[in-house]
């Protein structure tokens, strides 16, 4: 069910012409964006909930995390109370390929965004998720977020351990900015060497450009003003010179790589139960896995705030605070 008056405001327009090839792909990834999850599924008590998704943890779950996973490190989601939806929509996939002006815009605006981006650091539920993933608690760990604190967060804790967690467990769905491709010759290049290059390319142009967290995307992307988006300049792709260069992220009317989803699949068939951490799961490719536990007849249990997509079929549904919650559970299995 959609409510009105939910629905984000003041998007941007689109700006891929009825007539283009990719219109079609492009209108269906904006529907995807502009989905507003309202299921409800009735009322479970909290005492029932949070206990039953205690006994899920002793099932070797897998857990699938969304952007309410990453708000307590501070970078803000977009379906929620404060989500970053209400202000702008993300880019699709067709923009980043056609419409040069849309690209030169998210570059601006990603130059400015991103080091709030690199700057957040994992929180406790996080690294609670990677001690449970480390001495095998859990199958492993599939995350919607592209700001990489899951696989941080991992690396940390395993030092700490003295212990090597298989990277095939934590799985990025829908990829990470740590890198940026070129959509013309392939060639990927390092962020943090390629945000070097875009400062060098607007020193002494962006150096009062500072912005506050309730204008950043979970992708990076910022809300800027026109000047700033006017006076940016782009770099180009250091092997063939082109500009049309993407994170290496999956975005919207974009597909998951086959392998990816397959070896989520083979993640998910080692579970005995899925347990779905700050999310809505309002994209479809993660909605999918969702669908499949319950295909194959695996326990579901909903961590979120908010409303989840599919939540009817969980067993059990705790709608509380991420890192809360992650703390509660880890007390009672240990
Ligand atoms: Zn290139």
């Amino acid at each position: 069910m959609t409510r009105s008056s939910d629905r984000p405001i003041s998007f941007e327009p689109s700006t891929i012409s009825e007539d283009h090839p990719a219109y079609a792909t492009h209108q269906a990834a904006i529907r995807s964006v502009q989905r507003v999850i309202d299921d409800r599924a009735p009322y479970q008590n909290v005492q029932v909930a949070s206990t039953g998704i205690g006994q899920l943890l002793r099932l070797k779950p897998l857990i699938l995390t969304g952007a309410g996973m990453s708000t307590d490190s501070g970078i803000p989601d977009y379906r929620g109370p404060k989500g970053s939806l209400r202000h702008s929509r993300p880019m699709t996939y067709q923009e980043f390929l056609h419409d040069d002006a849309a690209r030169h815009r998210y570059w601006a605006r990603s130059f400015v965004g991103w080091q709030h981006m690199y700057d957040a650091t994992p929180h406790v539920g996080h690294d609670i998720i990677s001690r449970w993933n480390a001495s095998g608690v859990i199958s492993g760990v599939v995350t919607q977020n592209v700001d990489g604190l899951h696989q941080r967060s991992q690396d940390s804790i395993d030092a700490q351990l003295g212990h090597n967690t298989e990277p095939g467990r934590v799985i990025a769905l829908h990829g990470s900015m740590d890198e940026i491709e070129c959509l013309v010759c392939g060639v990927k290049e390092n962020r943090e060497a390629f945000g070097i290059r875009l400062h060098e390319a607007n020193a002494g142009v962006a150096d009062d450009w500072h912005i506050t967290e309730a204008d950043i995307n979970p992708d990076g992307d910022a809300r800027i003003p026109q000047r700033w988006v006017d006076e940016f300049t782009m770099v180009q792709c250091l092997n063939c010179g082109s500009d049309k260069l993407k994170p290496t992220v999956v975005y919207f009317g974009e597909v998951v790589p086959r392998q990816r989803k397959e070896s989520i699949s083979a993640l998910l068939e080692s579970s005995g139960a899925l347990i779905v951490v700050g999310s809505s799961l309002a994209v479809m490719s993660s909605y999918r896995i969702l669908l499949e536990a319950d295909r194959n007849r695996k326990p579901i249990g909903v961590i979120n705030r908010g409303p989840t997509r599919g939540e009817e079929r969980a067993t059990f549904r705790w709608h509380t605070g991420v890192q809360q919650a992650l703390e509660w559970l880890d007390e009672k299995i240990s």
